[in-house]
């Protein structure tokens, strides 16, 4: 049988990778989308298990050192990790996985798992990045700052992914996204096993 595909997706926070996946998931309910573990605070409407699995320091580290995480990194003051055994189990039942995390683990991923499909997205402008952060209401100014100074960082190592999708509208952005998977879904490595097993 064959491994699902792994899809990791980052970019820099207010970039719009979230409303992306708005578009883009409900199409794909067969995919599996991880719900990653962090220490940040819930935001208002956010809940334990659906957008995050909200955890206390001491317990985030201690699954960090009982290599819980298949990546995990620090992101402006909180940790944020990929909880491991649920995203192993799924590609090796064929399931396709996807990914939102932030660039340092993502090039973790690269290392250690190559074959993933790496996605970068990216907002039209810095001025357009601003004005999504701060529409967005979540964070006070100084933390809005100190994430559009990591913005900057992120970007410089969106040529180690391997599509750029540019999130001007976001349904253009989700279909993009949809082209990307459909195109990967139809490699030869992948459908070659189709052939052998329908037509030969
Ligand atoms: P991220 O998940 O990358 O941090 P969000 O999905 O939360 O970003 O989007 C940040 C803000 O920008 C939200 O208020 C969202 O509604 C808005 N936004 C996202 N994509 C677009 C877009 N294509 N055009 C205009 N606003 C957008
Ligand atoms: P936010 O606090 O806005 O929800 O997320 C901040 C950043 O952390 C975003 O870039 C998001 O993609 C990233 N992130 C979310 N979950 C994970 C994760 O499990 N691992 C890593 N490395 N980053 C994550």
């Amino acid at each position: 049988m064959r491994k699902g595909i792994l899809y990791v997706v980052s970019g820099p926070s207010g970039a719009g990778k979230g409303t992306v996946m708005q578009h883009f998931l409900p199409r794909h309910p067969g995919m599996f989308y991880s719900i990653s573990a962090t220490t940040r605070a819930p935001r208002v409407g956010e809940e334990d298990g659906v957008n995050y699995y909200f955890m206390e320091k001491d317990d985030f580290l201690r699954l960090r050192s009982a290599d819980g995480f298949l990546e995990c990194a620090e992101f402006c003051g909180n940790f944020y990790g990929t909880p491991k055994e649920a995203v192993m189990e799924k590609l090796s039942m064929g399931i396709d996985v996807l990914l939102e995390i932030e660039v340092q683990g993502a090039l973790q991923v690269m290392d250690s798992y190559p074959e993933g499909i790496f996605i970068f997205i990216v907002p039209p402008s810095m001025e357009e990045l601003r004005s999504r952060l701060v529409g967005r209401k979540t964070e006070e100014q100084s933390v809005i700052e100190t994430r559009l100074d990591r913005a900057k960082e992120e970007l410089r190592l969106a040529d180690r992914y391997t599509y750029i999708v540019v999130n001007d509208v976001a349904e253009r952005a989700a279909e993009e996204l949809e082209a990307i998977t459909t195109a990967e879904e139809a490699k030869s490595e992948r459908k070659f096993e189709f052939v052998k097993e329908n037509l030969l």
